[in-house]
């Protein structure tokens, strides 16, 4: 194993860290503040081949694989950690799962719009009877000739109220508990409405709404993967995204340490820099030092997923490490920043608002555990 980044990740990562400090970053707290999705940065990202990573030249896409969505995003999240997000799902849950599960049809019909950034990616599991118990999915796909008749409720969908093209999960009803089933569902299909739009603690620049089903006919040749085998395939999906979500709390773990750093060097009180007292700079250490860990450790689960070696606990236990240190260190970084660090004109509240939904969703932490102690206890 190399623990250097290859010369095609470092030059990714020069090309995203430029991106992000000209374009992200200056914008960030604004978009913030609109609860608006960002179309400009999901534009910039497209142009730049970061809405295709992973996918083959052949599809429109700009190869690469998971240690390649790992640098890219951290960059992102560093400048905005709701554009990572927006990136996250459109790619990890929707493009790529496309790519992976979808037939040769299935490729060249979806992927290509959603590559160019044409077309915004969503993922919809979750109900409000089935959060972190995803088999208590109730949605229903019931056949009707050469189609499904799709009905339910879907809530918290990221990019839901622009999505253009959403992976759906519904069970088929005479198949009982092994039901699950994946659909493409398209914007516009008739039956297929957005609900309410969330007003949202943090990364508010990537928007949520509700998807609604109410008699939606999907045509046969929408079904991603066999009848029945959606679970497998949402499992499948997920430990893909927590490689995301993981690589999204390095960048604004990062963001939070060196704001961190630079406050703590100017801020004088009792006559010195509060950096000098010990109190505050091994809040510092610990948090590069854990930092440093928790890097490895996305990393490593993005290399055993590019190697296609199992990587399914190491991406619960990434996404857990990373996204704990994430909400510890924006904690401590308010504390660094005292009273104005409370202030909603302080960089650091961003991040703290942001960190916390990184302990939640693709699997809460008590869910990454659960994946985790479930192997250790086999
Ligand atoms: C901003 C946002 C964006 C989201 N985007 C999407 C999306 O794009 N697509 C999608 O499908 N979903 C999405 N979700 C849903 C998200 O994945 C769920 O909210 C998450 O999985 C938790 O489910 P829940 O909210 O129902 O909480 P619950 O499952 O009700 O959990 C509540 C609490 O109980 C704990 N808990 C539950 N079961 C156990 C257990 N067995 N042992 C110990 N503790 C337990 C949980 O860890 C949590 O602390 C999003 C959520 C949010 C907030």
């Amino acid at each position: 194993m190399d623990f250097i980044l290859s010369e095609e990740h470092k030059m990714l990562r020069t090309t995203v860290r430029d991106l992000a400090v000209k374009k992200f970053a200056p914008m960030a707290d604004e978009l913030d503040r609109r609860q608006e999705f960002a179309w400009d940065n999901f534009k910039a990202m497209s142009e730049l081949g970061l809405t295709g990573i992973g996918i083959p030249g052949e599809y429109g896409g700009s190869d690469g694989g998971e240690l390649s969505v790992a640098v890219a995003v951290e960059e992102i999240a560093w400048a905005c950690a709701a554009t990572a997000d927006i990136l996250d799902t459109h790619l990890c849950l929707c493009t790529k799962p496309i790519y992976t599960f979808g037939n040769e049809e299935q490729r060249k019909k979806f992927l290509p719009p959603l590559i160019k950034g044409e077309k915004v990616g969503g993922f919809a599991i979750t109900e409000s009877e089935a959060g972190s118990d995803i088999a208590a999915v109730k949605a229903t796909a019931v056949r009707d000739g050469n189609s499904y008749i799709l009905n339910g409720t879907k809530i918290f969908m990221t990019n839901g109220d622009v999505a253009g093209t959403a992976i759906v999960f519904a069970n088929i009803p005479e198949l009982g508990s092994r039901g699950m089933t994946a659909f493409i569902v398209e914007d516009g299909t008739p039956g297929f409405t957005k609900g309410k739009k969330y007003d949202k603690l943090g990364m508010r620049a990537a928007t949520n709404a509700d998807f609604i089903f109410e008699d939606c006919r999907v045509p046969v040749e929408n079904r991603l993967g066999e009848e029945g085998k959606g679970m497998r395939i949402c499992l499948a999906i997920l430990d893909h995204g927590r490689i995301g979500i993981a690589a999204q709390t390095l960048g604004i773990t990062r963001a939070v340490l060196e704001r961190s750093i630079e406050y703590s060097k100017q801020r004088i009180q009792f006559g010195a820099p509060i950096s000098q007292n010990q109190a505050i700079s091994w809040m510092l250490t610990d948090m590069a030092a854990q930092l440093e860990a928790a890097r490895l450790l996305t990393h490593k689960t993005a290399f055993l997923a590019d190697q296609g070696e199992p990587f399914t606990v190491y991406a619960a236990m990434a996404k857990l490490t990373a996204s704990e240190l994430c909400m510890k260190a924006a904690t401590q970084g308010i504390q660094i920043f005292g009273g104005y660090g409370y202030m909603m004109d302080s960089p650091m509240q961003r991040y703290f608002r942001d960190a916390k939904l990184t302990t939640i969703y693709e699997g809460t932490s008590e869910v990454q555990r659960m994946v985790i102690s479930r192997s250790l206890l086999r």
